[in-house]
């Protein structure tokens, strides 16, 4: 979708308000979307995806004026928002309690935890399927549970069975995502930021911004009780190919990751990776 299509856009919420699914781009990854008020289309995610019941989900919001309805704001976070949103940063927020039942965020998206971890894309078509169901999104990257995260709308369809049978009723094509890997999770305990998982925004853009360190779990002083991004799961983004390790000279249809210099006047440069 080069021009935003409104009527498409428009078509995939009314998906979503019947409770089913819709493949969403965003600026990170794209993602799987459903209702994040309705238990069953969020039931559906977990089926879809096979992930894990206790693996909770990013809501998707178009800003701070949607996220305090169901969330707790800080005067940091606040301060973060204004500076980051729309953008790769994930807030871990308590819910707001005494919520009209129908309009409070579904509790099997959080897994059952009285947090919500909360975002607002920056992708023009993210926004306007958010305008237009006019309810928080809940969504996960649109990829089987384990494997890599898709960044253009051909991986979501390559990855799922789209028969009549299946949740996922439209995919939405925004073009290649820009940014490629996932948000950066962050949350605020006794105003210190905690980086709960490193993405697309880097730890110093966040220091940059507002003068103050960001610790990970381990590094802070009085750990607040419960900390974890509960995902963060040992195996976690696993590519479906072979790993050989310990080789010299990669074949030509693998790709080739080293440490150190590498000496690439030996390689094709397409297939070199260096990690760092
Ligand atoms: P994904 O949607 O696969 O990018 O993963 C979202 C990440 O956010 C996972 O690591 C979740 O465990 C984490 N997450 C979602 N909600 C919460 C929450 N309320 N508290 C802590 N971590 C969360
Ligand atoms: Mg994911």
């Amino acid at each position: 979708m080069s021009v935003i299509d409104h009527l498409e856009i428009r078509k995939a919420a009314n998906i979503i308000l019947r409770g089913d699914l819709v493949g969403m781009p965003t600026e990170t990854v794209y993602g799987l979307a459903a209702d994040a008020t309705n238990d069953k289309a969020i039931n559906k995610i977990y089926q879809t995806k096979g992930r894990p019941s206790f693996n909770p989900l990013i809501i998707h919001v178009t800003g701070h004026a949607m996220a305090e309805k169901f969330v707790e704001i800080d005067p940091l976070t606040r301060k973060l928002m204004d500076m980051f949103w729309p953008g790769a940063l994930t807030f871990i927020m308590p819910r707001k309690q005494n919520i009209l039942q129908h309009n409070a965020i579904s509790m099997v998206a959080s897994a059952g935890l009285e947090t919500l971890a909360v975002r607002a894309p920056n992708h023009p078509v993210a926004q306007a399927l958010l305008g237009y169901v006019g309810r928080p999104l809940a969504a996960p990257s649109a990829n089987p549970s384990g494997t890599i995260s898709p960044t253009c709308a051909d991986h979501v369809r390559a990855s799922f069975d789209l028969g009549p049978e299946s949740a996922i009723g439209h995919i939405l094509d925004g073009g290649p995502c820009k940014q490629g890997v996932e948000s950066t999770i962050i949350k605020i305990a006794n105003e210190q930021i905690i980086l709960l998982r490193p993405g697309s925004l880097a730890r110093e853009a966040l220091t940059n911004a507002t003068g103050l360190p960001v610790f990970t779990p381990q590094e802070i002083k009085n750990p607040p009780e419960k900390l974890e991004a509960p995902g963060n799961l040992a195996s976690h983004y696993a590519p479906n190919a072979i790993l050989r390790l310990d080789v010299k000279k990669p074949k030509p249809d693998e790709v080739f990751i080293a440490f150190g210099v590498l000496h690439a006047d030996t390689l094709p440069h397409r297939q070199v990776r260096r990690a760092i």
